[in-house]
């Protein structure tokens, strides 16, 4: 068969109708055909990653939500279970076909009340990977009102397309961790003569997010901009999970149970108090009061707190969950046939060191490379096969200019 009488085994197009024929076993296809079937796989695995989507969220019923999130995040077994509850919910009303009754279930949007270090973005992530839903992760500091030096409130929903990969439908049933929220509580109670653009002028903004609305998001981020295409996306199905430290907020806590021990029968007053920990006793009042607008409040119906972390949790924390921190070690060093293993002495040693420097659990990465510095270094090229570190190795390895370095970073 000369050139030119070669076509295109799906539409017959002959060669020189084409711009490219390519050659199979025994068939060809043309450009045109390739950009076609292209665009069906396209299709096709948007509807599967959907249905995808459905058939996961289907399956798992909060007690299974809460094992999974036990997997990987140590303690907290309150906010794991409110939070089992509110992801559950909140995608069983985004499953539910709309019904005829005018019964309308509100989003169950989250705010976390910790210590920076407790897990809070954890557990956001840890949620986002089990639904395998987009995450953007959010520094509520950098928002401003529109038209002021900072970010737009849009720019969330920028970041969230780019973790979605600018699949609308999947970005529109995603999740926003924004961290830090307790830094735009309003500064003062005077409603000032400065405007408060960047708390309770964010606070505003973030309301109409928050409750469900179309936004018109540049899919670049920055500035909006006259001449930029907008990509329209409704925040109704994306849940927002808030966190923050609320420094302070334990002596709004205390003086307000104080005031109810008075004010209330004996009976109560004789309820014990656990004073090392009284985010527990937290009420949504209590964040009016440390300066959240009662409307974000509103937005944010359920309220969970994080426990520090005490040393128990720590050492659990190094080796438990599934991708604990000894566990990546491990991990590491056996790529070089390298035997890995640790005493409990020393886990303990390094334990102690993250609270005497006050590191939280995100020190006991930075404790751990610097003790394992050295030897990562030099075993894969030596005929060591076998690591074990003690107490005494540790200590060795971890010199006080090291822990003063950690300190000044963390
Ligand atoms: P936060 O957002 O509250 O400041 P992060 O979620 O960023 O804290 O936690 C910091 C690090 O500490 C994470 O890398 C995580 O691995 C670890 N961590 C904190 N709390 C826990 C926990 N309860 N279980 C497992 N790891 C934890």
């Amino acid at each position: 068969m000369s050139k030119e009488e070669l076509e295109c085994s799906f539409c017959g197009r002959k060669k020189p109708e084409t711009n490219l024929l390519i050659a199979g076993l025994d068939a060809h296809i043309c450009d045109r055909c390739i950009e076609q079937a292209h665009g069906i796989v396209l299709e096709e695995s948007k509807q599967s990653d959907n249905s995808e989507l459905s058939a996961e969220l289907m399956l798992r019923k909060p007690q299974q939500i809460k094992a999974f999130l036990d997997e990987y995040i140590i303690g907290q077994e309150y906010t794991k279970k409110i939070m089992s509850v509110a992801v559950y919910n909140h995608y069983k009303r985004l499953l539910q076909p709309p019904s005829e009754d005018s019964i309308e279930i509100q989003k169950s949007n989250i705010v976390m009340v910790g210590q920076t270090g407790t897990g809070k973005t954890l557990m956001a992530k840890t949620v986002a990977r089990m639904l395998n839903v987009p995450l953007a992760i959010v520094d509520a500091t950098v928002l401003t009102e529109a038209g002021y030096v900072g970010e737009d409130v849009e720019s969330i929903l920028t970041r969230l397309l780019q973790a979605a990969d600018y699949n609308l439908e999947k970005a529109e049933k995603g999740i926003v961790f924004i961290d830090e929220i307790d830094k735009i509580a309003r500064k003062s109670d005077n409603p000032s003569i400065t405007r408060d653009v960047s708390g309770e002028g964010v606070q505003q903004a973030l309301l109409k997010l928050l409750e469900g609305t179309t936004v018109n998001v540049p899919p670049k981020g920055g500035r909006k901009h006259p001449d930029q295409k907008f990509i329209e996306v409704n925040t109704e199905n994306i849940l927002f999970i808030a966190g923050g430290a609320f420094d302070g907020i334990e002596r709004i806590i205390s003086k307000r149970l104080n005031m109810q021990a008075v004010g209330y029968s004996a009976s109560k007053a004789d309820e014990v108090v656990d004073n090392d920990n009284l985010l527990q006793y937290i009420i949504p009042k209590d964040l009016k009061d440390f300066g959240l607008i009662p409307e974000i409040i509103g937005r944010l119906p359920v309220l969970t707190h994080m426990n520090p972390l005490d040393a128990n949790t720590l050492r659990a924390i190094l080796t438990e969950p599934k991708n604990a921190i000894i566990k990546q070690y491990k991990k590491l060093f056996a790529m070089d046939d390298i035997e890995f293993a640790i005493t409990d002495g020393a886990l303990e040693f390094i334990v102690d060191k993250a609270i005497e420097y006050k590191l939280g659990a995100r020190g006991l990465r930075s404790l751990c490379e610097a003790i394992l510095t050295d030897a990562m270094f030099e075993m894969p090229s030596s005929d060591e096969k076998k690591l074990n570190v003690t107490k005494a190795y540790a200590q060795d390895k971890l010199t006080k200019t090291t822990l003063k370095k950690l300190k000044a970073v963390s």
